[in-house]
């Protein structure tokens, strides 16, 4: 593993933003942990194909992530000093050890499947527009995609209820100035040249990969740039892996030309990050990550996990885009907002 090479200022990087120490929040995200396995339990059963010895074995692991979490409870500091990738770290080892490598395999296939069916109007639609306006619509597209977000208990209980939506919540984004807004700046440096090689952190399969980042990366490819797509190593939550973006990638590539021929060239280009969690820790990526990136001159970091609840406030040496939908309400909080507040942090080289 290594220190992701575009950090301005390694010795001082701390990634966690959400503060645990204080402790309504640590109640908070306690409470947030405690009801969101129980979507993680279900849709382990049904990628183990709801057998009797999956719904078991489910009950185990509940049994257990209980007994770790519940001491909690009365003491905070009952495990050390938690952050919030110690509660996905224990949470997955957990399924790990129920025999649930990735629980969310069957959602995120079915979804990946899905927005596939849709991308093909969704690319003619952004094709058919120039300019600022193509932008505007891919920005929009990553703020849609991302409600999928099964870490998310306003997202996992909209997402039972009614689906996955990217058209009807796209018609839905809350109109501009949003909650942290700099597309205009984001704009400004689209209009001028294009960069040179760009890294994109993805989040979630489904509509978030298939209908947000990738017809971006795609318009960057377009463009000229190098694009680096960096899906997580191991599965976590409903997170896209790097595996499953690749055999995604050959089945939009099909779809696509302009994607097969960046594909084939070079333009696009698929990472592993080295990562297992929803949140990512820049000081730990893949060698061959860090390897390629460190001639990047732009990074996105996509979703709530890598662009809100971790590297926020991280400071880079190049273009950072940090953008997402925030669908927790202590997160939204945090920033000043509410659920479904939209974030466009675009930080370029020589201010942040
Ligand atoms: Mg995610």
């Amino acid at each position: 593993m290594a220190l992701f090479p575009l950090l301005a200022d390694p010795a001082s990087y701390d990634p966690h933003e959400i503060d645990l120490s204080h402790q309504p929040t640590f109640d908070y995200w306690l409470d947030v942990f405690g009801r969101q396995i129980h979507s993680v339990l279900d849709h382990a059963i049904e990628t183990a194909g709801s057998t009797d010895d999956a719904r078991r074995r489910a009950a185990d692991a509940h049994a257990e992530f209980l007994a770790w979490l519940n001491p909690l409870l009365d003491d905070p500091a009952a495990h050390g000093p938690l952050d919030l990738m110690v509660f996905d770290r224990i949470r997955d080892a957990i399924m790990h050890r129920h025999g649930f490598p990735d629980p969310h395999l069957a959602v995120k296939r079915r979804e990946n499947e899905q927005a596939l069916a849709l991308l093909p109007q969704l690319l003619a639609e952004i094709d058919a527009l120039q300019g600022e306006a193509r932008l505007a619509a891919l920005v929009r597209g990553i703020f849609a995609g991302n409600i999928f977000d099964l870490g998310s208990m306003g997202a996992i209980q909209r997402f039972r209820e009614s689906g996955m939506d990217f058209h009807g919540t796209r018609e839905q984004l809350p109109p501009r100035p949003w909650l942290v807004d700099s597309y205009d700046a984001l704009a400004a440096r689209f209009a001028a040249q294009p960069h040179r090689k760009a890294v994109l952190f993805v989040d979630n399969a489904g509509a978030d990969v298939t209908l947000g980042m990738i017809p971006f990366a795609r318009e960057l490819a377009r463009r000229g740039t190098h694009t680096l797509i960096t899906a997580n190593t191991g599965p976590s939550l409903n997170d896209i892996t790097h595996a499953e973006l690749t055999d995604h990638m050959a089945a939009i590539a099909d779809l696509d030309p302009l994607i097969a021929a960046a594909m084939a060239d070079g333009h696009i280009q698929l990472i592993a990050s080295g990562n297992v969690l929803p949140l990512i820790d820049l000081r730990q990526v893949s060698d061959e990550l860090a390897a390629a990136s460190a001639d990047a001159d732009f990074i996105v970091l996509e979703g709530m996990g890598r662009a809100l609840e971790t590297n926020h406030n991280a400071a880079f040496t190049c273009d950072v885009l940090k953008i997402a939908m925030v669908k927790d309400p202590q997160v939204a909080a945090w920033l000043g907002g509410k659920p479904y507040d939209l974030i466009c942090r675009f930080e370029p080289a020589d201010e942040s």
